[in-house]
């Protein structure tokens, strides 16, 4: 074989083993789960069948190492749909008032919660102390002092607490972390994140503050700021930022509809933000640094993620994120694996540090000091 076929196929062979091919959702939802059978699979129970739980029990279907294998609701209705559909039994499914039993439940190895933002904190210090792990959708909680009693509940506890952010799992993204830590990109200098959609129902709880904890920020606008963290690759040390409100019939006082930030690193970059509920099709990032740029578009939707430097486009493969986010969560929770840009609950408190730090600024007017710990 010529050394350049070798190195194709050895080029081939890592990429396969670090981007295992997963089937496009969406896919049969009876097709048989392709379980690894040499190795230990995390067996999970959703928590909150709404929108966002549906697309990942659909996407666990292509999983290797992470199976549904319990269900909490309060509907009756839906345990019993769900129960059926991703088959699981009666002994598995659970209510908000007796969902503490998993304790007993040796086929719950971890609960993905995954209901509106204001319950996650509750929640968590509940599966804690069944003694369960937690998978917490973003964000992680509605305040830095409910995030702090989540990890150390977990901790308390003996059991791990990792944050949602399939971004974290995504090729691409991946990509682009790699040719930054390579020097590839040269020193960063600024970063733009634009992200948002408009809100649509305006009964929904993303815009009601008990259940959303404050508006495009805490939903969208955290997407921005860990992008922020991730393609810059250091922690802000100040914020900045301004906010803007057209409709405030739906914008109540303490949800945001649109806020602009700047973020300061470190090392002398600058970031540029926007988090609205009031545009649609806003979904892109930008990286310069001195040798080259990244200018991705999408950049945090479902994908297939998009993004070009000035040699050309980045072109990793599209995965299911949710399908690839279970999977290396498996990993972490079952093997003890370091993901490439952590996901635990401290980087959530930390991105709940950064929140508050912007609802301040954008109460006072001032610039606020960060201090991540
Ligand atoms: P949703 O409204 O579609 O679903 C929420 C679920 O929680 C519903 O089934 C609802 O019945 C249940 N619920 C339980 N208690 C409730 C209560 N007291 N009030 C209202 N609903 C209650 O919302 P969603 O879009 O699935 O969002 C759920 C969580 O997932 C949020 O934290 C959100 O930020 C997160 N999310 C993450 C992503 C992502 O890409 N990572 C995408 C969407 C949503």
């Amino acid at each position: 074989m010529n050394s350049s076929r070798r190195k194709f196929l050895q080029k081939l062979t890592l990429s396969a083993i670090a981007l295992p091919t997963i089937s496009a959702y969406p896919f049969s939802i009876y097709a048989k789960q392709n379980l690894d059978p040499d190795r230990p699979i995390l067996k999970v129970a959703l928590m909150g069948l709404g929108g966002y739980a549906e697309r990942v029990a659909e996407a666990m279907q292509s999983c290797q190492r992470a199976k549904v294998t319990g269900l909490i609701s309060g509907t009756p209705e839906k345990l019993e749909k769900w129960g059926k559909k991703y088959g699981v039994p009666k002994e598995s499914r659970y209510n908000y008032e007796n969902f503490d039993q998993i304790k007993d439940n040796p086929e719950i190895d971890a609960v993905y919660i995954i209901t509106p933002n204001a319950l996650h904190h509750g929640q968590t210090l509940r599966v804690a102390k069944a003694g369960k792990h937690v998978i917490c959708e973003k964000p992680m909680a509605v305040s830095v002092r409910e995030g702090q009693e989540m990890v150390d509940a977990c901790e308390a506890a003996g059991v791990k607490l990792l944050i949602g952010y399939r971004m974290r799992f995504e090729p691409n993204t991946l990509k682009v972390h790699a040719m930054r830590e390579s020097g590839e990109l040269g020193k960063i200098k600024f970063f733009q994140g634009q992200t948002g959609f408009k809100i649509g129902d305006p009964n929904q709880w993303r815009v009601d503050k008990t259940l959303a904890g404050g508006g495009s920020l805490m939903d969208i606008g955290i997407y921005a700021i860990n992008g922020a963290r991730y393609m810059v690759g250091e922690d802000p040390i100040w914020v900045t930022a301004q906010e803007t409100k057209t409709n405030p019939e739906i914008f109540k006082e303490g949800v945001d509809e649109t806020i602009q930030f700047q973020l300061g690193f470190p090392s002398g970059a600058v970031a540029s933000c926007l988090s609205t509920y009031a545009m649609d099709h806003l979904d892109r990032f930008y990286l310069l640094g001195e040798k080259n740029f990244v200018e991705m578009q999408p950049s945090t939707n479902y994908g297939p993620i998009k993004g070009r430097t000035k040699d050309g486009s980045l072109n990793q493969p599209h995965t299911v994120h949710q399908t690839t986010q279970m999977d290396e969560m498996a990993q972490i929770i079952l093997d003890g694996k370091s993901p490439i840009i952590p996901v635990d609950g401290n980087v959530g408190v930390q991105d709940m540090k950064i929140i508050e730090a912007i609802y301040r600024a954008c109460e006072t007017g001032q610039r606020q000091e960060l201090d991540l710990g």
